[in-house]
């Protein structure tokens, strides 16, 4: 059985992850207004992608018998002055969420909770696939941001991603 303490730390990152997908979507809106709908694209799935990780968490706590409570949501940042900025900010963001899921598996390794590290473990794969995605995007346009060319090709690219649960 989860501890009480796992389970209000999951309650706030039911949050964080519905807090994610505010966020992407604000950097989809900003690519929706530069003219790149694939890059839009990208970050739309990515939202639905946290939505995801979000009810994830949420049939987590319910089959543990805890009570999810959702809270309110912070305005994300909705300023962004490039492609490369809004891609350096997410990467930024990964990390960032890494860190609240490494606190979980601490929480869950103290109490000797072997069902939630096991819950967790896909956190932790799924975390690594983020970054990775989000600094090969980096990486790539960091080389190609001043060619309109390549530009256009990636988000051609990019305007093929679906989003698949699982
Ligand atoms: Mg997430």
């Amino acid at each position: 059985m989860a501890s009480e303490r796992f389970l209000s730390t999951v309650n706030k990152q039911i949050t964080h992850e519905f807090f994610s997908a505010q966020l992407y979507v604000a950097m989809a809106a900003y690519f929706e207004s530069e003219n790149f709908p694939g890059f839009a694209n990208f970050f739309k799935m990515q939202a639905e992608e946290e939505r995801f990780h979000a009810m994830k968490f949420f049939h987590y706590v319910n089959e543990m018998d805890g009570r999810v409570e959702i809270e309110g949501l912070d305005k994300p940042d909705n300023n962004f002055s490039s492609a490369l900025d809004v891609f350096e900010k997410a990467l930024a963001h990964e990390i960032k969420v890494t860190s609240l899921i490494y606190n979980l598996m601490d929480i869950a390794v103290e109490e000797k909770d072997y069902k939630s590290i096991s819950f967790l473990n896909w956190f932790i794969d799924e975390q690594v696939e983020e970054e990775a995605t989000m600094k090969g995007l980096v990486v790539r346009l960091q080389g190609i941001s001043e060619n309109p060319a390549a530009m256009y090709m990636l988000d051609n690219e990019l305007a093929k991603r679906k989003f698949q649960a699982e």
